[in-house]
């Protein structure tokens, strides 16, 4: 039976890098597959000049049609930045209070309501969010799984999965970056989520193609910032080690809050 499966996620280009095979997956085998995300990703670094909201939107947009979904929505809210500044209407970067303002910083019984509204129309029987921590701790990251968990019971959203990444993978892949070029992995060591508390592995080697696909729409995200960027790096790996290393993706499935209806 085909499904309804929304996916919601903080700036374009992290639903290509964390959810982008199952999407692909879920599209292939008949599913409805729906894209929200909540900024435009107006404050990710980037080389690019002009409005890179507006770009970024359009990435989003290809990337998730090169993903097979149904349907692509904008929450509206401004990207916080890893600083969580952003939107605030005060330091230049905002907009001065004409939109909803900077995710981090939103009201999440605000926000929640318009998602909620999303999943009942959409009558989701799947949510994907983030882990407690957001993985890394963007602002609009954990923000992101606190308005997904209450959208999610507010529209009675059957299924939660918190898209999070499998820490000891994560930190023997660092380890073994770091024979190459020195860097301090405390960080690391807290973030994302330990391998036993993962629920579903979902392989998507297969989706490869389209998973490359939809990481290469970012194009604004392969430049900016210190030298080459995580995009870059992934996109120039041979075919092999791409399915390697991209292959899997990792969720936390929240307490089911009714059954999974037939
Ligand atoms: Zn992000």
């Amino acid at each position: 039976m085909s499904r309804t499966c929304v996916f919601f996620h903080a700036h374009p280009d992290d639903e290509a890098l964390l959810t982008g095979g199952t999407m692909a997956r879920l599209a292939a085998e008949g599913h409805r597959v729906v894209l929200v995300v909540a900024t435009a990703g107006e404050r990710g670094l980037s080389a690019a000049r002009g409005d890179l909201g507006a770009v970024r939107t359009r990435e989003a947009h290809a990337s998730a049609k090169a993903l097979g979904c149904a349907r692509v929505e904008f929450l509206g809210y401004e990207d916080s930045g890893l600083d969580g500044s952003g939107g605030s209407g005060r330091n230049g970067s905002g907009s001065g209070g004409s939109g909803p303002g900077g995710f981090a910083r939103a009201g999440v019984p605000e926000a929640a309501d318009r998602l909620a509204e999303l999943l009942h129309e959409e009558r989701a029987d799947l949510l994907t969010t983030y882990d407690p921590t957001g993985g890394y701790g963007h602002p609009d990251h954990v923000q992101v799984h606190r308005v997904g968990a209450l959208a999610a019971e507010l529209a009675g959203t059957p299924r939660v999965w918190e898209a999070t990444v499998d820490r000891t993978l994560l930190l023997r892949g660092l380890r073994l970056a770091r024979l190459a070029r020195d860097f301090d992995l405390t960080p690391f060591t807290t973030a994302y989520t330990p391998r036993h508390r993962i629920t579903h592995r979902v392989d998507v080697r297969r989706y490869a193609p389209q998973k490359r696909a939809a990481l290469a729409a970012h194009a604004t995200q392969t430049t900016g910032g210190d030298g080459p960027r995580t995009l870059t790096a992934l996109l120039s790996l041979p075919g092999p080690l791409f399915r390697l290393v991209l292959g899997t993706e990792w969720y936390v499935e929240r307490k089911r809050l009714r059954a999974w209806s037939r």
